[in-house]
């Protein structure tokens, strides 16, 4: 069987990839360039399970045509996983909200134009950010549920680059859904979201810590690398370890009861705070060197400044354990300090 995976040199693609080819799959990955590609075949060793293809911009209109011209009749599974994911820019529309909706939508159409009958399931990478807005993420009334939907229009979501975020997640879910509903006599494949909360953990590869960290690991990395009575920003929500979305993936496409569901994936809830406190208890050499904030607050912070969640429907669909803060946040702050160094 072999698997398509959009986006495959990022943070949580590089886990489904190496789980992928762990499972015996094959996989078909893109990458924005011909040096990007080669350096991820390198690194899997040149597996000759995997290949890699380019697609230079998702924002492009038709930007998946040309790959699934020449390689569509081949796949039969797409996790389409590309998708911006940062905070700097003005120009929500072209930096966040197009490149998310066109990707989606180019991707399904060149399905539908070129591997109709091959492709069987596709599986996208939505997130919370798809359930709510953040002003909602902080709200304690709120409880998320696979049913939610973050409320945002077009235009309110263009209030700043995280809020842009967000509505990029939520307007290209609903391209899927909608896709999906209008052009069920043309296609046979089933869809099903992924819709993580802020995603931590170690990185497949401990050396892409050195060109870039990816948004949500530079949450924590800023934190072990922060200065004694640094302020940070308190961040709140849903979290879930990097390790488990990309298992997530797999149970997507696999267990046929998955079918038309949104899988929302978070643990518990988690500030950063909390992650303070465990860099402080668990790492010695951290101790009295990096930021304290107030030990301890972290539980009354969330009953204040967090949405509540139950994704019960998900956990029972995917069937396996979820690892807890401690470890992910351990596991993630380990790498950073062997390769990066610190206090
Ligand atoms: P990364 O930034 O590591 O990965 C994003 C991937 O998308 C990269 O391979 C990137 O390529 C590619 N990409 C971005 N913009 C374009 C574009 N215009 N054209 C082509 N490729 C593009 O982030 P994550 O691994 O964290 O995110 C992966 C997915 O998971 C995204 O859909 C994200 O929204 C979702 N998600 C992430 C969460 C998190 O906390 N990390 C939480 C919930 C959902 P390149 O690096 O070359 O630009």
């Amino acid at each position: 069987i072999t698997v398509f995976v959009s986006g495959a040199t990022g943070f949580i693609a590089l886990h489904v990839v190496h789980d992928l080819l762990k499972a015996g799959y094959k996989v078909i990955g893109s990458g924005r360039s011909q040096e990007k590609n080669d350096g991820i075949l390198k690194k899997f060793n040149n597996n000759p399970n995997l290949s890699m293809e380019i697609v230079k911009d998702i924002a492009a209109p038709n930007a998946f045509d040309d790959v699934f011209q020449k390689r569509g009749r081949e796949i039969k599974v797409v996790l389409h996983i590309a998708s911006p994911v940062h905070f700097k820019t003005t120009d929500f529309e072209k930096d966040l909200l197009i490149p998310a909706v066109n990707g989606t939508k180019s991707i399904l159409e060149a399905i539908k134009k070129y591997a109709a009958d091959t492709v069987e399931k596709v599986v996208i990478t939505s997130s919370v950010a798809a359930l709510a807005n953040p002003i909602d993420i902080r709200n304690n009334s709120l409880i998320l549920t696979e049913e939610t939907w973050n409320k945002d229009t077009w235009e309110s979501c263009q209030a700043d680059a995280v809020a842009a975020y967000c509505g990029s997640k939520k307007f290209a879910e609903q391209a899927a859904w909608k896709f999906l509903e209008e052009n069920q006599s043309s296609i046979k494949f089933t869809l099903s979201t992924i819709n993580p909360g802020f995603v931590f953990g170690p990185q497949l590869f401990a050396d892409s810590l050195k060109d870039g960290i990816n948004s949500s690991s530079g949450i924590i990395a800023r934190l072990v690398h922060s200065k004694t009575d640094e302020k940070f920003y308190n961040y709140s929500g849903p979290f879930i370890d990097v390790r488990d979305v990309s298992e997530a993936h797999l149970v997507a496409f696999e267990n046929s009861e998955c079918a038309g569901k949104r899988l929302v994936l978070s643990e518990d809830l988690f500030c950063s705070q909390e992650a303070v406190d465990i860099l402080n208890e668990e790492f010695p050499q951290l101790k009295g060197k990096i930021t304290t904030g107030e030990p301890g607050s972290g539980p009354s912070f969330l009953e204040k400044y967090s949405c509540r969640f139950d994704n019960s429907k998900t956990k029972k669909l995917l069937g396996f354990k979820f690892h807890n803060f401690r470890d992910c946040i351990v596991d993630t702050a380990s790498q950073m300090l062997e390769v990066q160094g610190g206090a």
